[in-house]
């Protein structure tokens, strides 16, 4: 059975903090959900990848999703090169998802940008029928970014008001990362600091649309309408 979403994202946690609630949503309107996680988090600051692999399953039962991976691409060295483009392209026609979700292709942190362009050319890759690589080729319908990491301006937004106290809860699955302990106290904020930052990013993009809580995307086709009168989110 294909997916029909698949979240691609370079840590175990990224996607519950750009994309969780529209997993969630997705999957609470019958649609199957997957996600696919480049690294297995060895170089975090607190916990073992082993702890993340326990807590990244717990995460997903709690967002309904029907798949979750991690590859085994080297935490802190995510790169774009032939090796890891196979690698995700053999996920893309195992799994087959008609959208895939994919982090902005600009940031901070050179594993979140390296694993969007990453993410594309194997898409692009896994559509050609005759690489070298088992199963029939396979491209995702869409492709779009989830941008919460990078201040900008989305092309649209998800309503996940009525997903938002899951997804915060899927997030704090990760008790070797968000529990309050001291182990990188320093750069890590108190669990009551992360609700607080999680609940004001999600009403920003909320008030973009018009609703309570949202999540940010990009899109890079235009948007296409047939019917002016149904446009959502009022101008006045
Ligand atoms: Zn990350």
């Amino acid at each position: 059975m294909p997916l029909d979403l698949l979240a691609l994202a370079a840590h175990r946690d990224d996607v519950e903090q750009t994309c969780g609630g529209t997993l969630l949503k997705m999957s609470e309107r019958g649609y199957r959900t997957g996600i696919l996680d480049l690294t297995q988090g060895e170089m975090g600051t607190r916990g073992t990848a082993d702890d993340r692999a326990g807590e990244a399953a717990e995460a997903a039962r709690i967002l309904k999703v029907c798949w979750r991976h991690a590859l085994d691409i080297p935490d802190g060295r995510v790169e774009n090169n032939w090796e890891n483009r196979l690698k995700v392209a053999r996920v893309l026609r195992e799994q087959r998802p008609r959208v895939l979700i994919l982090p902005y292709w600009e940031g901070r942190h050179p594993d979140h940008y390296t694993a969007s362009i990453l993410g594309y050319e194997a898409a692009f890759l896994s559509g050609l029928a005759k690489l070298p690589l088992e199963g029939s080729a396979h491209r995702p319908f869409k492709i779009i970014y989830a941008s919460l990491y990078r201040d900008m301006r989305p092309t649209f937004v998800v309503d996940i008001t009525e997903q938002f106290e899951t997804r915060l809860a899927s997030l704090m699955a990760y008790k070797s990362q968000f529990t309050d302990q001291q182990a990188g106290s320093g750069i890590f904020p108190a669990q009551k600091e992360i609700r607080t930052r999680i609940e004001a990013m999600a009403r920003y993009y909320g008030l973009l649309g018009g609703v309570t809580y949202a999540e940010p995307f990009v899109q890079k086709e235009v948007g296409l309408v047939d019917d002016l009168t149904l446009l959502p989110v009022q101008s006045l």
